[in-house]
């Protein structure tokens, strides 16, 4: 048996250490941790910066899926201080279950367009990328496709390929074209693509370039930045012949422009270094971080006037982006997912 001495002696040698193991906490705030559904060798470059520049460590864990479960899952105390992803998708699925919390940031507002940052100040995108086409070099001429529209034009009948309709990217896509046209006019317009598709929808962005270098089809729809992994890709040297085989074509030059994603962050509610994470997150908006983003990852940066990458610049130069706000194409996912449904593009 204890006594009671015993025990008051037992509680001082006990407690201390756990009190200095209680503090630690406090002590490594000097850091932040990330959720990233972004691929952890994208940020890291930018990461290193920051903590070269402010000795703040930057952890991530990464996971293409299940990050926002894991985060709801993990409720209060979730080590999650920002989550990163490659979508608006996931970025309007995380603060509608009111996981995130705003930054009132005049760096962010100053550095970020509005269209691509949320007016109530929950999420932020970093960098954009443009849903493009890529149409065979051999089969389809210079100006034969020019819109998102021309997609849903017969001529282009058994010629298309393209990745699930459910995908995110394209329920983004999707969304754009109820904003603009309305519902009615999208499911015709949609009805019109799945019509022209030159088989099931499937495979990867870059699959899609892939079938048109094989013949499968004339035209794809994928994003921008896979242009540049693919022509500079050494490790696997027959996607640059996938990349050589398309002429890029930014659609709706004549009215819109082309439509714009972003990779995007946010503030998780239970954040336990915040203000470490909005260091990062203005560090991330900052012309530093823009450049570095611009030139590793071949997208566009959200900050006006970073200059794009070389490589881009060759091969995409200028061109005009839709300025429709992100967050319209978010609030028209939902939408676009059950005209997905409804006309069986998947199918
Ligand atoms: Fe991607």
């Amino acid at each position: 048996m204890f006594s009671l001495k015993g025990i008051k002696q037992l509680s001082a040698a006990t407690l201390l250490p756990m009190a200095a193991a209680i503090a630690l906490p406090a002590q490594a705030a000097e850091e932040v941790n990330i959720y990233s559904a972004r691929q952890a060798f994208l940020i890291k470059p930018m990461l290193k910066a920051f903590t070269e520049e402010t000795g703040i460590k930057a952890n991530v864990v990464f996971a293409k899926k299940g990050l926002i479960e894991r985060i709801e899952n993990e409720g209060q105390n979730t080590n999650a201080d920002l989550f990163l992803t490659p979508d608006i998708g996931p970025v309007y699925d995380i603060v509608n279950k009111g996981l995130t919390q705003p930054v009132k940031s005049e760096v962010l507002v100053k550095n970020i367009p509005t269209q691509y940052r949320d007016p109530n100040n929950e999420w932020f995108g970093l960098t954009t990328r443009s849903r493009i086409i890529y149409a065979s070099k051999e089969r389809v001429k210079e100006g034969e496709i020019k819109s998102y529209e021309d997609l849903a034009d017969p001529k282009w009948k058994g010629k298309i390929c393209t990745r699930s309709g459910k995908h995110t990217y394209n329920l983004s896509l999707i969304s754009s074209m109820i904003a603009t046209h309305g519902e009615a006019e999208a499911e015709k317009w949609l009805q019109g693509v799945k019509a022209n598709l030159a088989r099931k929808p499937q495979g990867n962005d870059r699959a899609q370039v892939k079938a048109v270098k094989e013949g499968v089809c004339d035209i794809a729809l994928g994003n921008s930045y896979y242009f540049g992994k693919m022509i500079t890709n050494a490790k696997k040297p027959e996607q640059i012949g996938w990349a050589q085989s398309v002429n890029l074509i930014f659609p709706n030059q004549a009215d819109r422009g082309a439509h714009m994603n972003i990779s995007g962050v946010v503030l998780t509610k239970h954040a336990k270094n915040k203000e470490n994470a909005v260091k990062l997150m203005e560090f991330l908006a900052s012309p530093l971080a823009q450049y570095m983003y611009a030139q590793e990852n071949f997208e566009f940066p959200v900050r006006p006037g970073t200059p794009k990458s070389t490589l881009i610049n060759k091969y995409m130069g200028e061109f005009k982006a839709d300025d429709l706000s992100l967050a319209t194409v978010a609030a028209n996912r939902s939408k676009a997912s059950k005209l997905v449904d409804k006309v069986g593009f998947d199918n």
